[in-house]
């Protein structure tokens, strides 16, 4: 983690999902300012900047990232998820984006799918080719030079939060889908019950990798605006995985009975027919 960035030293973003500039603060994480966007409601982190979490540093990927560490946790949670997936769409080529060291790719291929993964990181990419042997293009998305409609399911898994322009990347996704694919969209869930609970400390709120803070809504109207059909939003509580935080089984029991979990785990449709042009004007498609 660099070092932090006092308040209001920043020039600060805009929201996300529908470019308004009006916000009110709503957290302070990590002297991070999380504001509440006042036209469509997405959390966001005011003082994000990319430059604070380099995943191509030789440290952010190591043996000791989870998904090394504890993969034999990991696997059933990714195998429920696939499972998931291929309910909607069963084979064809799967692109994992922020592919990482290639575990969901692995499991995708166990699934009958073709997997591809695109990951920044050397290490996480050098990792994925030869110890899952699942095939990497070590590049930004926009520079990994996929061709449009090659693709059958495209997923970020817990990627898209820390992407600069979020309605932009899943646009890019929309492109590489063929007619009536599937976008996976893994997040964490603002409207955790434990995000509650811990207020700024929050292990999940990251504030040095995390722009974007979702809600069931948000996440939704996002893939809206990205040109996207939304099929199944949905909360899960599968971030004691992530983060490794143990808090406690009562506290996971009310999150799974008022269905606050802490992660969002969404499946949205690219739509069969020609596609209509994405975005619009700031502000359009913010609300459905
Ligand atoms: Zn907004």
């Amino acid at each position: 983690m660099s070092a932090l960035p006092p308040p209001g030293s920043r020039p600060g973003i805009a929201c996300g999902l529908c470019g308004g500039a009006r916000r009110r603060v709503v957290l302070l994480a990590c002297g991070y300012r999380l504001a509440r966007c006042a036209r469509c409601g997405l959390v966001y982190n005011l003082d994000f900047s990319p430059r604070d979490a380099d995943y191509q540093t030789a440290d952010y990927y190591t043996t000791a990232h989870p998904y090394v560490a504890f993969r034999s946790r990991f696997l059933p949670y990714f195998r429920r998820l696939v499972a998931r997936i291929a309910a909607f769409r069963r084979g064809g080529r799967f692109l994992d984006i922020g592919a990482g060291t290639g575990l969901l790719l692995a499991t995708a291929r166990s699934f009958g799918y073709e997997p591809l993964g695109v990951e920044v990181s050397a290490w996480a990419a050098r990792h994925a080719r030869e110890v899952e042997r699942v095939p990497i293009v070590q590049a930004r998305l926009e520079a990994a030079g996929l061709a449009p409609e090659s693709c059958d399911v495209v997923s970020f898994h817990h990627c898209l939060e820390h992407l600069p322009a979020p309605v932009e990347a899943l646009a890019s996704a929309r492109r590489l889908l063929r007619p009536g694919g599937v976008l996976f969209v893994g997040v964490p869930n603002w409207d955790s019950l434990w995000r509650r609970i811990k207020g700024g400390a929050w292990a999940t709120l990251q504030p040095t990798e995390h722009a974007w803070h979702f809600t069931r809504e948000t996440l939704r109207h996002l893939g809206e605006r990205a040109g996207f059909l939304a099929v199944d939003v949905r909360v899960e509580n599968a971030a004691d995985l992530l983060t490794g935080v143990k808090k406690g089984r009562l506290i996971a029991l009310l999150q799974a009975w008022t269905g606050t979990g802490d992660n969002l785990a969404a499946i949205f449709r690219k739509p069969p027919g020609p596609a209509a042009e994405v975005g619009g004007e700031p502000g359009e498609g913010g609300r459905a």
